[in-house]
């Protein structure tokens, strides 16, 4: 089985197979501080209908980068460009451009999408635990490549759980149904159950969106810890959470990337005035 979890994780690669390949020099690969590189790209889910528009950004490793905007600009359809989450839909696709993740362009035909979900995880507005123990939630993604040893479960699920800042709560219980935890424990059980794999990035979608306050506040520090060890990318509606969590603030409206700029300046003096208009409050 290729496996792209080794200790050397920098040199960390969605390499396509295939002749047609494109070259990757892995050198350049280790050096890159950008991990995600979005290149005019344009999407559409109804062929001749584009809801993204020349969008090009660079998301930098350990930041997190939140994407901001009014309902219906882009930013969830973006986000899932990253992971190719929008594959699913029927004749839904890129109409242009490229994304490239660890320098490799993940719409090539040659990349596994599996492989490339193991480096690029993906937490939900709605947390979704299986209908699994707190343990076997934590396992699944490493049960699914073939990981059966216990000791090697049990240490990643410890982990992972520590991680997500669910261990003293659930150590006790962990064969207990991950159902049955709070809204906001089964949220950090979904964020451990994508950080046991190991990934590089880690997309959120409106994350804290079901939760009340005080989870809210939980999940935010917790953003603020994982960055550390992975890079972020997060959807928001709320425009305080994005000055409270991201380094780097992404404004989208109407299916254009209007401003991209570190999350302070974007809140305090924006270069362009639409940006202005909707972090004031004028409209949005
Ligand atoms: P945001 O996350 O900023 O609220 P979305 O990315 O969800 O925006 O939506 C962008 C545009 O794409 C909207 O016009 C929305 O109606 C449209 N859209 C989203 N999902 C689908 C889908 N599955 N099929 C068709 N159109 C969609």
């Amino acid at each position: 089985m290729k496996t792209y979890m080794s200790d050397q994780e920098d040199q960390m690669t969605l390499e396509p197979q295939g002749e047609d390949a494109p070259v990757q020099d892995q050198s350049a690969v280790d050096a890159l501080e950008t991990v995600i590189e979005v290149d005019h790209v344009n999407f559409a889910y109804i062929p001749g209908t584009d809801v993204l528009k020349d969008i090009s950004m660079n998301i930098n490793k350990g930041e997190v980068t939140a994407f901001i905007g009014p309902s219906g600009c882009g930013k969830s359809t973006l986000l899932r460009c990253l992971n190719r989450m929008n594959d699913l839909i029927p004749k839904a696709g890129l109409t242009q451009g490229e994304i490239r993740i660890l320098g490799t362009d993940i719409y090539h035909p040659e990349v596994d999408v599996i492989e490339l979900r193991k480096h690029v995880g993906m937490v939900f507005q709605k947390y979704n635990p299986f209908p699994k123990s707190i343990y076997e939630n934590v396992a699944y993604g490493l049960r699914i490549q073939g990981v059966n040893r216990k000791s090697v479960l049990d240490e990643a699920v410890e982990s992972s759980l520590k991680l997500a800042g669910l261990w003293d709560e659930v150590k006790d219980r962990l064969d207990s149904s991950g159902l049955g935890l709070s809204g906001g424990q089964q949220q950090r059980l979904c964020i451990a159950r994508t950080i046991a794999v190991q990934p590089k990035i880690i997309l959120m979608d409106e994350p804290c969106s079901a939760l009340d306050p005080i989870s809210t506040t939980i999940i935010e520090e917790l953003i603020t810890q994982l960055k550390q060890e992975f890079t972020i990318v997060i959807v928001t509606h709320n425009m305080q959470q994005a000055t409270r969590v991201s380094d780097r603030t992404a404004y989208f409206y109407l299916g254009e990337l209007i401003e991209m700029d570190v999350t302070t300046k974007i809140f305090t003096n924006p270069s362009q005035q639409k940006t202005e208009e909707y972090i004031s409050g004028r409209f949005g």
